[in-house]
C-alpha cells in the first residue's frame, strides 16, 4: 500500500507489552509508568489476526518490541504463530538482551535473525546509572551469543550529551570484528513526562564525534525504509548508523505502521494515536472493515514527524513513554 506522499508502507512495530524490567532513565521514571491490565493488552490471537490482514495487503516486515516482549509469557508462542503466517518472511524482535538468552535455540529454529539489542554503554558503571539496573554482563553475554549463532544483530544506544558521549567510539569499535550494526540514536522526549528535557546530543553531533576519529569514513547508500543513515570504516566486519530521531530528517522514506500494546495505531511515532484497533476488533469488526480501516489510517499517514506532532490532541506535547509507545 502506498500512502498519500506515494511511499509504499510494509512494515509494522507491534509493542507486545508495555511493561519493562529496566527502567532507563531516557524512557521511564525510577519507579516505572502505570502498566495496562492484561485485558487490556492485545492477545495473541488479536495480534496474529491484524497480522494477517495486514499480511494481505501487503506488509512485508514485522518488529516485535515493547517493554520488553520476552518478559510477556507466551512470546515464543506468538513467534511460532507469526512464522508460519506467509506474508512476514521478514520478523525482526528488538530487547534489552536480559531474557533472551534461553531463547537462542528456539529463535534459530524459528529462522527469526534479526534481533536488535539496546546498549547505551560498555561502561558496567554507566550503564546501571543508565538503566538504573544491573544487567551490564547479561547483555554483553545475550550480544556475543547472538553473535556467535549467526543472528544479524543491530546494537541501538541512545546518546546524550553528558551522559554517554565517551561511549560513542567504543560502541563503534564493536564493528570492527563483529558482523553488526552499530547505530546511535538522538534521544526523544518519549520519558514519561517526568524529565524536563533534552539537552540535545545531535545526529551531527554524533557524526563530527565518527569522523574527528575515523578519517576514512564512508557513507553508505540507503535502502527502502532505512532510518539511520550507514557509515562504514574500511576493513570493518560491521556498520556504524546515526538515527535523527529527534530530527526527524527521515520522513520521506518512511514505510511504517506502529501498534501500541493496547492497539493505538500510531502512523508516526509523534503523533498520539490515530485509532484502536483492539476496540474495533472486540466490538466485532469484521477482517474487511478492518482492511478498510488500515487502508484508510495509511492514506492520512502525515507527511512528516512535525506534522504528526502539529496534529496531536491532548497533550499536544509528546511525552508517552516509549515503553507504552513500542520503541
Ligand atoms: N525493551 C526493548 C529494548 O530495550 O530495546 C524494546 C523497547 S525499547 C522502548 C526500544 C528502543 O527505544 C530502545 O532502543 C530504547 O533505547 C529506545 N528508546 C526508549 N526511549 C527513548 C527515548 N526517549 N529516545 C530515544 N530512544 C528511546
Amino acid at each position: 500500500m502506498t500512502d498519500s506522499f506515494e511511499r509504499t508502507i510494509d512494515y509494522v512495530r507491534i509493542a507486545v507489552t508495555d511493561r519493562c524490567n529496566l527502567r532507563c532513565f531516557y524512557c521511564m521514571p525510577a519507579e516505572g509508568i502505570v502498566y495496562e491490565p492484561q485485558v487490556h493488552l492485545l492477545s495473541y490471537e488479536e495480534i496474529t489476526r491484524l497480522l494477517h490482514i495486514l499480511g494481505g495487503i501487503g506488509f512485508k516486515k514485522v518488529r516485535f518490541t515493547g517493554g520488553e516482549p520476552f518478559l510477556r509469557k507466551d512470546f515464543i508462542k506468538l513467534l511460532e504463530n507469526t512464522a508460519e503466517l506467509e506474508a512476514f518472511k521478514s520478523i525482526h524482535i528488538t530487547s534489552n538482551g536480559t531474557l533472551l538468552q534461553k531463547h537462542i535455540e528456539k529463535l534459530k529454529s524459528l529462522n527469526i535473525t534479526k534481533i536488535n539489542l539496546s546498549i547505551d554503554s560498555l561502561d558496567n558503571k554507566r550503564f546501571h546509572k543508565i538503566t538504573r539496573r544491573n544487567d551490564f554482563d547479561k547483555v554483553m553475554q545475550t550480544f556475543h551469543k547472538l553473535i556467535d549463532n549467526g543472528f544479524r544483530v543491530k546494537l541501538n544506544a541512545v546518546i546524550m550529551k553528558g551522559i554517554n558521549t565517551q561511549d560513542i567510539i567504543p560502541l563503534a569499535e564493536l564493528a570492527k570484528n563483529h558482523p553488526v550494526d552499530v547505530r546511535f540514536i538522538e534521544e526523544m522526549p518519549f520519558n514519561g513526562g517526568y524529565k524536563p528535557n533534552l539537552e540535545m546530543y545531535s545526529a551531527r553531533d554524533i557524526n563530527a564525534d565518527l569522523k574527528a576519529h575515523y578519517s576514512n569514513l564512508k557513507k553508505l547508500p540507503s535502502k527502502h525504509g532505512d532510518t539511520a543513515s550507514l557509515l562504514s570504516v574500511p576493513g570493518y566486519k560491521g556498520n556504524i548508523g546515526v538515527i535523527a530521531a529527534f530530527s526527524r530528517t527521515f520522513c520521506t522514506s518512511c514505510n511504517r505502521l506502529r501498534i501500541s500494546a493496547k492497539g493505538e495505531i500510531k502512523s508516526c511515532l509523534y503523533d498520539d494515536g490515530v485509532f484502536n484497533i483492539r476496540d474495533y476488533m472486540r466490538s466485532g469488526a469484521s477482517d474487511e472493515e478492518l482492511t478498510a480501516k488500515f487502508s484508510e489510517i495509511i492514506r492520512l499517514k502525515p507527511k512528516n514527524g512535525f506534522e504528526a506532532e502539529k496534529m496531536r490532541k491532548a497533550p499536544k506535547k509528546a511525552m508517552q513513554s516509549m515503553s507504552s509507545i513500542g520503541g
